[in-house]
């Protein structure tokens, strides 16, 4: 498996493979990685030649310094677990390699972004939108893959890719869960015992919701019962609770056909902001 820190290094070694007619795959990563991001490598590797992932924290689309500060950086670790999946190459740039210059341009998803995570951390989606479009531009990837575990993020490339034509293929993975319900997440390691014993209700309740609208109860009060669960554990803030239209994210008073719903929550633990999603 190959390193690059340099664009120009990594975007040497693709036109090389892309001279020989193979197919790329991307992934984007902030590192720290789990089981969930190898399921985005393992997808890649299955349909494309090359697989890179790209480790970068990016700091454009951190609003709270904390949390960049805090955020787990494991670079070691994650190129093995890499390697070890079958990863062709890695491309895990410094922040002076990404951004040379302070970047004014601004990238607005509009209503997309006016919810939950882009409602709550404001400007978040920009970064996401520049650092997206700027990795997409140096790999030219075929195919590039995300998860569902961050449902907003995927409407937003979806946007962006159809706004920007960008051409490739959009691969949206399933969340990938521990045993106890927990979806995995970097920031998981940063849960002190007692938080991450706590973590697990938030898929619990996510569940009950989800199998209380089924049974055509309604959302207000479905909405409300879910506040009440998190309420209940002091250890939880919440910081929102959705039940939202799948493709515009906006809220929804009563659910639709089977797929079109979702319900997205964001709480903190302590100082960890976690989020969580099910569609159905
Ligand atoms: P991150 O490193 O958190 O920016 O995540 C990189 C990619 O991995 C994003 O597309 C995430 O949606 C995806 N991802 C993170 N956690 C999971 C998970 N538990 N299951 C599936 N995909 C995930």
């Amino acid at each position: 498996m190959e390193v690059f820190t340099s664009i120009k290094g990594l975007r040497n070694f693709l036109d090389q493979q892309l001279s020989q007619q193979k197919t790329i795959g991307l992934i984007p990563t902030m590192g720290a990685l789990h089981e969930g991001h190898i399921s985005l490598v393992d997808a890649s590797i299955k349909q494309n030649d090359i697989t890179v992932a790209s480790i970068f924290v990016n700091p454009t689309q951190f609003n709270n310094p904390e949390d960049l500060l805090k955020y787990p950086r494991t670079l070691e670790a994650d190129c093995a677990m890499l390697e070890q999946a079958g990863c062709t190459a890695v491309f895990a740039p410094s922040v002076e390699e990404m951004y040379p210059e302070k970047s004014s341009l601004v990238i607005n998803f509009g209503p997309l972004e006016s919810v939950m995570e882009g409602a709550s951390r404001p400007g978040h989606f920009n970064g996401v939108g520049i650092v997206v479009s700027k990795l997409f531009h140096i790999v030219s990837p075929h195919r590039a893959y995300f998860g569902q575990k961050d449902l907003q993020q995927v409407s937003i490339i979806k946007r962006l890719v159809a706004d920007l034509a960008f051409n490739l293929e959009l691969i949206v993975c399933p969340t990938i869960r521990e045993t106890d319900g927990l979806a995995m997440s970097s920031r998981n390691r940063r849960l002190n015992d007692a938080e991450r014993a706590i973590a697990p209700h938030i898929y619990r309740i996510l569940e009950e919701a989800k199998s209380s609208l089924e049974a055509g109860k309604d959302v207000k009060q479905v909405i409300a019962t879910a506040t009440h669960a998190f309420n209940i554990i002091p250890e939880f803030k919440l910081d929102y609770f959705e039940v939202a239209d799948v493709k515009t994210l906006q809220p929804i008073s009563a659910i639709g056909t089977a797929g079109t719903n979702a319900i997205c929550v964001a709480a903190f633990l302590g100082p960890v902001r976690l989020i969580d999603n099910v569609v159905f």
